[in-house]
């Protein structure tokens, strides 16, 4: 603590607090806000190991969804039709209650529906999706208040200009928003209800006195209470947790001129995934390409799983058309029961 050089007003002011947040992702950041404003008395930080959040909530592909067919189809295997009822419920609230938090000017959320694209070769599972439509449409009728959530849109398929795709379903309630505004959105509502938000410092080590006491990279935190919102991450620090990291990533394209595409795009049941971000195109995922390897922590893009990301592009989503790559990044993200 001496190198760190710090005084008696920095250790009570900053390094003191009722409730400390590990994390500052979307997860962190709705509890320091949820905390605040239900106890105003009480002092909420948020640290983060990154100078901006170094997890999912800045790196994914802002779609605004709850689930496609063949996603939900697997889901309710798992948990049946009540849990996965449960569970959309869950997904819908969470959004509108996002949407409501934020405002959707800021999120820059957009319902431009959602598609699910089966290739030529996958006629027995488009069937299976198609024969699923009113079964889902039923289910999701109180949650959403929508009668016909999903329908057949296969008629789209030339305006979107894909080549090899035979059937689309269409979800007209998925939308679209930036990840960015969003954090940014609610990084400024956390300020304004006096949360601390304090980054590049990492939570190493906790044990609990009658205080919490939290070793990090800048020095030793007392808390009350201790809540860790570090997704993928948490098992670094409680090992006895079931849950395995899965590294996504992604590139998108420069500006397009002419477009055609418009909406979320699930592809291969839901390994790929596609966009339009104003005038370009984001493409995603491709894990399944590679468990083993896209089982880590660790940031970064592999030629396999890029190449096919731009085979993609080229072969499916853009056929005709001349485009090049902007960026490529890669996000973390946590998988377990
Ligand atoms: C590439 C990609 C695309 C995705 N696309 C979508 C999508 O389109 N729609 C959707 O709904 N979901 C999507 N997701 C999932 C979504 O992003 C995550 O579910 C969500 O962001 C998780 O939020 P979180 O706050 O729990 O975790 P994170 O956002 O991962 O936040 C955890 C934070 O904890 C911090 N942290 C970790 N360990 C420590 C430590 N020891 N000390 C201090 N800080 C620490 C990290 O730096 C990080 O900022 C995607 C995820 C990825 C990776």
């Amino acid at each position: 603590m001496e190198t760190l050089n710090l005084s008696y007003w920095e250790k009570a002011n900053f390094y003191t607090t009722d409730v400390l947040i590990v994390g500052s992702g979307i997860v962190g950041l709705n509890a320091a806000i949820a905390i605040r404003k239900q106890q105003p008395n009480v002092g909420v930080t948020v640290l983060d190991r990154g100078f901006l959040p170094a997890g999912a909530s800045t790196k994914n592909a802002g779609f605004a969804c709850f689930g496609s067919i063949s996603e939900l189809i697997e889901q309710e295997k798992f948990c049946g039709t009540d849990g996965l009822h449960e569970l959309i419920n869950k997904r819908w609230k969470g959004l509108q209650k996002l949407r409501s938090l934020v405002g959707d000017d800021r999120l820059d959320l957009q319902i431009n529906g959602g598609f699910e694209l089966f290739k030529s070769d996958q006629f027995a599972l488009s069937d299976e999706c198609v024969s699923k439509i009113s079964h889902f449409n039923n289910l999701v009728q109180d949650i959403t208040t929508e009668n016909n959530a999903f329908e057949i849109a296969t008629r789209k398929i030339n305006s979107f200009g894909f080549n090899g795709i035979d059937c689309l379903i269409e979800n007209n309630l998925e939308g679209q928003l930036d990840p960015g505004k969003m954090i940014k959105a609610l990084i400024e509502i956390a300020t304004s209800l006096g949360v601390t938000i304090l980054n590049n410092c990492t939570v190493n080590h906790f044990e609990q006195d009658h205080q919490i006491l939290v070793s990090t990279s800048q020095g030793d935190f007392r808390t009350k209470k201790l809540l860790f919102c570090t997704n993928a991450f948490a098992n670094l620090l409680m090992p006895q947790l079931a849950l395995k990291p899965g590294r996504g990533q992604v590139l998108i394209t420069k500006p397009i001129e002419n477009l055609k595409l418009k909406g979320t795009f699930h592809y291969d049941k839901g390994y790929y995934y596609f966009r339009n971000v104003n005038n370009r195109v984001l493409v995603g995922r491709g894990r399944n390409l590679d468990f083993f390897t896209e089982e880590t922590h660790q940031f970064g893009e592999t030629p396999l799983v890029q190449n096919t990301l731009l085979r993609l592009l080229k072969d499916v989503i853009l056929p005709d058309v001349t485009f090049e790559i902007d960026q490529k990044w890669s996000g973390i993200m946590a998988f377990g029961p």
